[in-house]
C-alpha cells in the first residue's frame, strides 16, 4: 500500500485563517521559575539509565549533567542547572531540517515524499525501510531523516549543509557551529546510516547522492547546542514560527503546526505512543541526552541529561518533562467539564 489517502486537499487556506490558538498561557513568571527549580532539585540524584556509546564521542559525557529551560512566547527564559554545557543536537535536529523541506517543497509534498507515520521500530532500523512500501515512514528516525536531509535545498552537499546550519541558527537565535570532534567520530562508525541511505537510493526514495547526504545529515547531528538553545527552538515551534527571542519569522504556522503533528506522533523513537499518553506535547528526543516539548501557544521547553533509557530517551529528562507538563498545563488533551451555564 503506497496510497496516501488523508488530507488532499483542506477546503480552507490557514494560512491565511484567523490565527487562534487552542490553548492558553504559561502559568506567571515566578511560578514557573519555582516549579523549575523544584523539578530540578527532585530529579538531579536520579540515576538510573546508561550513557550512549555508539557513537565513541558521546561515551565521555558525564552522567551527572543535568540542566532545564523554558521559554515563553515572549522570549523570557526560566533555566535551571546545566544550562551552558554544549553538547550535539543529534536527533533532535530533526524536526528542524523537516521544517526547512516543507519550507522548501510544500508540507503536503513533504508528507509524500517522506511519510508521517510512526514505524514501530528504532530510529535506525533498516527492517522498517524493507517492511513498508512507502519506505521512509517520516522524517524524525533515520531512513525518513536522512532522506530530508537530502530534499534540503541546494544543489551540492556544501549549500544543503549551509542551508540547514542557517536555519537551525535561525530557529536558535545564534549562529551554531558543529562538534568537529563529534562529527569525526560519528563519521568513522556510521555504517549503518550510509547503509540506510544506499537501500533508500534502491528505492528512489533518496533525492541526492547516498554518501553525501549520509555525511550532510552526519554534519547536522554534529550541531552543537545548549539547552538554552533548544527551549529557545522549542519556542520557537511554540510560538507559529515567529523565534520569540529574535523577533525573526523562521517557518510559516502551516509548516509549524505540521512539524509538531510528527513530532507528537514519532519523536520519542518507538516510546512516542507512551510519550503522547502520558506527557500529551510534541517532543523530540536525542541520543545525547536531550528532549525538547512544544506547548503551541505557550512555550518551549528543553532539557539535557545524558543517560537514556533502552529506546534512546533521557531517562531524567523525560521525568522532568512530564512533571512539568503536568505543573505547567501543557497536555494538550486535558480539559475539565466545564460549569453549566444556568
Ligand atoms: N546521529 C545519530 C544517528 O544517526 C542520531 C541518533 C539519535 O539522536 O537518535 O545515529
Amino acid at each position: 500500500m503506497t496510497g496516501l489517502p488523508m488530507n488532499q486537499d483542506l477546503p480552507f487556506d490557514e494560512e491565511a485563517a484567523p490565527s487562534r490558538v487552542s490553548t492558553g498561557d504559561l502559568p506567571e513568571p515566578p511560578e514557573i521559575r519555582a516549579l523549575v527549580t523544584e523539578v530540578y532539585e527532585r530529579y538531579r540524584h536520579e540515576d538510573g539509565g546508561a550513557v550512549a556509546d555508539y557513537i565513541p564521542a558521546l561515551a565521555d559525557a558525564s552522567p551527572d549533567l543535568f540542566g532545564i529551560a523554558v521559554v515563553n512566547p515572549w522570549g523570557q527564559s526560566f533555566e535551571i542547572g546545566d544550562i551552558d554545557t554544549r553538547f550535539s543536537i543529534q536527533s533532535v535536529s530533526k524536526p528542524f531540517v523537516f521544517a526547512l523541506v516543507c519550507d522548501t517543497l510544500g508540507y503536503e509534498e513533504a508528507r509524500v515524499r517522506l511519510g508521517v507515520n510512526s514505524t514501530g521500530f528504532p530510529f535506525n532500523s533498516l527492517m522498517a525501510v524493507e517492511l513498508n512500501d512507502q519506505r521512509t515512514m517520516n522524517p524524525l528516525v533515520n531512513a525518513g531523516a536522512i532522506a530530508t536531509t537530502s530534499l534540503a535545498p541546494g544543489a551540492t552537499a556544501d549549500e544543503k549543509w549551509d542551508a540547514i546550519r542557517q536555519r537551525l541558527s535561525a530557529f536558535a537565535g545564534r549562529e551554531l557551529t558543529m562538534s568537529d570532534e563529534v562529527y569525526a567520530s560519528e563519521s568513522a562508525t556510521n555504517l549503518r546510516n550510509q547503509g540506510i541511505a544506499h537501500l533508500l537510493k534502491s528505492y528512489e526514495r533518496l533525492y541526492f547522492d547516498p554518501d553525501e547526504t549520509t555525511d550532510v545529515y552526519t554534519r547536522q547531528c554534529s550541531l552543537e547546542v545548549t539547552v538554552h538553545d533548544l527551549a529557545v527552538m522549542a519556542a520557537t515551534l511554540a510560538n507559529g514560527g515567529v523565534n520569540p527571542v529574535t523577533g525573526e519569522t523562521v517557518i510559516g504556522p502551516g509548516v509549524c503546526r505540521r512539524v509538531l503533528a510528527v513530532m507528537a506522533s514519532a519523536g520519542l523513537y518507538e516510546l512516542s505512543g507512551d510519550w503522547l499518553y502520558q506527557i500529551g506535547v510534541p517532543g523530540k528526543s536525542g541520543v545525547s541526552g536531550a528532549i525538547v516539548t512544544v506547548a503551541p501557544g505557550k512555550g518551549g521547553l528543553a532539557t539535557y541529561s545524558p543517560p537514556l533509557d533502552a529506546a534512546g530517551n533521557s531517562v531524567r529528562g523525560q521525568l522532568a518533562t512530564k512533571y512539568l507538563a503536568e505543573r505547567l498545563g501543557l497536555n494538550l488533551f486535558a480539559s475539565v467539564p466545564a460549569a453549566h451555564p444556568s
